[in-house]
Parts: structure tokens; sequence; C-alpha cells
């Protein structure tokens, strides 16, 4: 955890908005994915969506980490980090064939989720390029139906009953299966939505011969809200070892498991810092006007995401009740009716666990420039994107 005082003084020294990070914390949580899993053959693959500064990846790369990259740019971002293309997964979604012929030539891990794609695919490569598959279990999870992707519904992956037309492009092809993928959703609390998932991906795991790799995906969910839990990590290894352990013995095939977490690495070691500008004390409420937005952190009115905020310029003030907002022209409320220390004017305001999808998602919406970001490493602090300026927002505009 960052103290307030480092955090004071990134403000002071870089101006807010502000992305800091919080290189340690980043360590914590890949060392507890590792310990938690440690009694299977596990390997985890960064879901690197959630934030893709390349000196972020950096740290993953030299932890060992793989990474899962959902876009041809993410895998060029990922292998300027230093990742090998052996540790790196492109899992996209709607992408053109030609999109997946670029990620070949670079040699990545290859996630299919489409049926006339894995078609194509197999008519180009035969067996000479084994895939990963995305199955859709038909599992509602997830905090927000727009982050549910396992439901029948749900636009990802080819659908788990059509398992049989799987096998018959791999009869006429030839492609080989060396993966079977699913991901749920995020913010994954329950622990028998894993354990559910695996036992589909297990029954199904008799029709694929060449299959070394089940790969569950990402989603674990980290708290939020001061009363809420993250998920279970120790306990969901227990549970999935023994799962796998059962397999084995029932079966005598023995997997490689991936994991595909994002939020779980990044979040809790993000801060979001900003500024208010103005106190503006309405008939009902009082709002906190502070210099972002929905354009630098959108998760609050996206997905109605809770982010604890706090008045780190005046932590003795006396407890009020605020809404506060962004300065985009468009109702872009951070919070509701939430007690903060008296907030005065260019007093710094701290919202935590902003790691992940918060710099990722932001735009230059109203043309307003996006914030910096800096990376404390112990007691180094380094500026790791400057902000941006006007020449940035004016930069690819063709004029006479
Ligand atoms: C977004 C995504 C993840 C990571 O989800 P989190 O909720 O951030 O853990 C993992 N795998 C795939 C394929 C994804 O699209």
């Amino acid at each position: 955890m960052l103290s307030n005082d480092i955090l004071l003084n990134a403000a002071g020294r870089f101006g807010t908005p502000l992305y800091v990070y919080d290189e340690a914390q980043i360590n914590i949580q890949y060392a507890s994915l590792k310990q938690a899993f440690r009694r299977s053959d596990v390997k985890i693959f960064y879901a690197c969506k959630a934030l893709t500064n390349v000196n972020i990846l950096k740290i993953l790369a030299q932890q060992g980490s793989g990474i899962d990259c959902v876009s041809i740019n993410e895998v060029q971002l990922a292998l300027k980090a230093g990742f090998t293309a052996d540790r790196i997964i492109f899992t996209p979604n709607s992408v053109a064939f030609d999109e997946y012929l670029e990620a070949t030539a670079l040699n990545v891990n290859i996630n299919i989720d489409n049926l006339s794609l894995l078609e194509e695919f197999g008519n180009h490569f035969g067996d000479g390029y084994p895939v990963i598959i995305r199955l859709n279990p038909h599992i509602m999870a997830g905090g927000n139906i727009k982050i549910s992707t396992g439901h029948v519904d749900s636009k990802f992956g080819i659908s788990i009953e059509q398992v049989q037309q799987i096998r018959d492009v791999m009869e006429r092809t030839k492609v080989s299966v060396k993966g079977l993928h699913i991901h749920t959703g995020s913010e994954i609390k329950d622990l028998e939505v894993f354990v559910k998932g695996l036992e589909l991906v297990l029954e199904t795991t008799q029709f694929f011969p060449d299959l070394t790799i089940i790969d569950l995906g990402g989603g674990f969910k980290v708290p939020y809200k001061p009363d809420e839990v993250g998920t279970d990590m120790e306990a969901l290894g227990e549970k999935l070892a023994d799962a796998f352990e059962a397999f084995q013995q029932s079966s005598g095939k023995k997997f490689q498991v991936w994991f595909e977490p994002g939020k779980y690495l990044v979040s809790q070691a993000g801060y979001f810092l900003v500024r208010a500008n103005i106190i503006k004390q309405g008939p009902s409420r009082t709002f906190v006007g502070v210099n972002s937005g929905f354009n630098h952190l959108i998760r609050p009115m996206f997905y109605d995401a809770y982010h604890k905020i706090t008045n780190i310029s005046h932590t003795e003030g006396e407890l009020k009740t605020y809404n506060i907002v962004g300065n985009i022209c468009e109702t872009d409320t951070f919070a509701w009716d939430r007690e903060l220390n008296e907030v005065r004017p260019n007093d710094i305001l701290l919202f935590n666990n902003a790691g992940a999808y918060g710099f990722e998602m932001s735009s230059r919406f109203n043309s307003r420039c996006r914030p910096a970001e800096v990376l404390v490493s112990g007691d180094a602090m380094k500026l790791i994107r400057r902000r941006e300026n006007l020449e940035d927002i004016l930069q690819g505009v063709i004029l006479d």
C-alpha cells in the first residue's frame, strides 16, 4: 500500500489527474497466485487489456508470467516488454482472419472462438499450427451483465453444445487442438463458477486427442467496497487441485492449467489522484467538481462500479456528504452521497483500486488530455507516461 504522503508527493511532482502504480503490490498479487495454485501445474497469463503500459508489462515478464492479448497491438506491446512468443496467448474476438495470420507469423499461442474461423484456420494450416479453442460454457457469472462473457447469449466462444461441429472441422481440416479455454466473466467470487466451468470442460476433453492445456480464463474478484471480499484464491487453488487430481485418477490424463487474471494482478496496485476544482452547494446536494471525468476513469459510469474515494489533503476534516462529479459535459458522477473529510478547493482526492481498466479505458472526450502515469518501485518514483498536451490531440489531424 502506498502512503498518503507518497501519493501527495507524486501529485505535487507530476500534477493531477494522475495514475500511480505500486510495483510491490503487483508482485504480491502474482506471488499469491503462484502460492494458491502450487498443487497444480499452473501458468499465469496476465490479461493485459487491464493495463498495458509497457513498464507494467515488464514487471510481470520479469516475474515469469505469461500474457494474454486481445489484439495484435497488444501482442506487439508484449513482445516489446520481453515476453517470448510461447508465453503469449492471442485471444481476440470478432477479428478478421488477417489478424490471426499476423499473430501466427509471430508464433504466439492462438485462441479461436468461432467455428468458421476455425475452419479457415484449419484449411490454411492443417495440423501445422495447434490451437486453443474458446468454449462458451453457458454459465451466467460476473459482477455486471456487461462483463459476463460465458452465458448462452454472449458473443464469446464456441458453444459447448457445438463440440460435434468442432470435431467435424477437425476431421475435415486436420486442425490440431492443444487447449480448451473458458472465460466466464469478470469479478467472480463464487468458487463454484470456476469448479462448474472446469467440470464442463473436463467432460469434453475426451473428444480432443492432442489436448495438453486447460485455460480457465480470468475474472477473479478484488474487493472495491470497504466490506467486500475478493475471490478466495487459496480455497480456489485447493478445489481446482482436487478436481484435477480426481480427474487424473479416473482418466489417467493430466493437463497444464492456464489462468488469465487481469484485474487481480493490477487493480489494487493502482491509485488515481484528482484535484477538487469547485465545491458547489445545491438545494439538496453538495457537489465536489474535480479536474477529471469519465474520460479518465469510466468504470463508475459504465459499470456502476464503486471506487473508494478519500480526501488525502484534509484527513482530519469534518465528515460531510458529497456527490463527486467530473468536469465533462455529461453527467459523470464518480460517487453519490459519499462521506468525505471536508473538501476544500485544491484538495487532492484519492481513488483506490484504479489500476485495472482505469487509464486503459481513458479517452480524449471533450478534447481533454489523458493523465500521466507514474510507477513507484521501492523508494523510486518514475514517470512512465507523460501527460498529454494539445499537440498530442492534434497529432494525426491533417490540416491544409
Ligand atoms: C478480460 C479478459 C480476462 C481478464 O479478466 P479480469 O476480470 O480482468 O481478470 C481474461 N481472459 C480474457 C479472454 C479476457 O478477455
